[in-house]
């Protein structure tokens, strides 16, 4: 007999008339890992990759406490690992964004711009973004001065003075890796105690290029065509001053991208999607996965822990409900 491909057969790209049998929303570790799981599952699962491809791992210079890379791996490398092996096991990524979903009816719809997809199933795992200090002056000078990425940004500032804000594990790692290019870096924080684990500590406190203004708050960024100062308060005396500075990177945690299912799905009061143990949401047949759903641990394995573990609900779901 001769067996002839259909190049239509293939299916690499998303017919968008068709249902999905799984839709998986966002490119990030947990998404990659559902989509691993769900395609290796014969689901052929659809991905809408998202504005940030790789989610926010991708932004990490290095990524050191993710097992099998004893020797740290990049986070961009690392989200094209994770998509190549969910795509040679037939997931399927288009680089598009969910602008609006109605999961109050069988198939589930979601859609972009300019296109509408339909699904037996859902997996969200459209992580979280970067909170904003929200003061004068940060969103005039976003871009300008003021990053919320280092390893975007970070090469901008060769030679210059950069202020970190925060006293977390991404303040801290930010601020070593800002050294490579930076002359000094200034680490504010709002207490007298860092967040930071007692490594990143130690290596921040030994740098030479890494100094620290702590119990002190931003409460202005300055500058017109780039950032030159900021205000600074000390809020044990309330003392304010001015302090100089080339740039301004913010690292004070992150809120869950959930915006787009408010009212569709119960969520908890900072917005993170309620999850049980099985990934799945108050719909039945929409599971949701990583920082989206996940206010405690944020890693890039638990992550991908809760996509695999998404995944596998998925594929009990969609037999137990053809
Ligand atoms: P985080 O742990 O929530 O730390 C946020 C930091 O910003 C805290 O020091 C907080 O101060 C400060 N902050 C919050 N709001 C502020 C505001 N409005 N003004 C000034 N400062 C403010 O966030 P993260 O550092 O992004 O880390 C998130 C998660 O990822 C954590 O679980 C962390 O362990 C993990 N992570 C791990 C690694 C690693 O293992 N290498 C690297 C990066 C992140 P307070 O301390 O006073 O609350």
């Amino acid at each position: 007999m001769d067996f002839k491909v259909n190049p239509l057969d293939l299916n690499t790209a998303a017919d968008h008339s068709r249902v999905e049998k799984v839709l998986i929303l966002g490119s990030g570790p947990a998404g990659m890992a559902a989509a691993l799981y769900a395609a290796r599952a014969d689901l052929n699962p659809l991905v809408l990759a998202g504005t940030e491809i790789g989610g926010q791992a991708a932004l990490t210079n290095t990524i050191e406490n993710y097992p099998g890379f004893p020797d740290g791996i990049g986070g961009a490398e690392l989200g094209e690992l994770f998509q190549k092996q969910a795509e040679r096991f037939g997931a399927r990524v288009e680089y598009d964004m969910a602008t609006r979903v109605d999961f109050s009816k069988k198939p589930f719809k979601v859609f972009t711009y300019d296109k509408e997809y339909q699904a037996e199933s859902i997996i969200i795992s459209t992580g979280a973004s970067s909170i904003k200090l929200n003061v004068p002056g940060e969103q005039e000078l976003t871009g300008r001065g003021v990053s919320y990425c280092a390893t975007c940004d970070g090469w901008f500032f060769k030679g210059k003075q950069v202020v970190v804000v925060g006293g977390g594990d991404s303040a801290l790692e930010e601020a070593i890796f800002l050294t490579r290019f930076a002359s000094q870096v200034t680490i504010i924080h709002r207490r007298d105690q860092l967040r930071a684990g007692a490594i990143l500590q130690r290596r921040a406190q030994e740098n030479p290029k890494i100094k620290f203004i702590l119990n002190s708050v931003v409460t202005e960024i300055r500058g017109s065509d780039a950032v030159h100062s900021l205000r600074l308060k000390n809020v044990i005396s309330g003392e304010e001053s001015d302090y100089a500075t080339d740039g301004v990177f913010v690292f004070i945690g992150h809120k869950p991208n959930t915006e787009l299912f408010q009212g569709q799905l119960e969520m908890d009061s900072r917005g993170y999607i309620q999850v049980n143990q099985l990934m799945q949401t108050s719909v039945p047949g929409v599971f949701a996965a990583g920082e989206a759903a996940d206010p405690n641990y944020r890693q890039v394995i638990t992550s991908a822990g809760m996509g695999a573990a998404a995944a596998i609900q998925v594929t009990h779901f969609l037999e137990d409900n053809v």
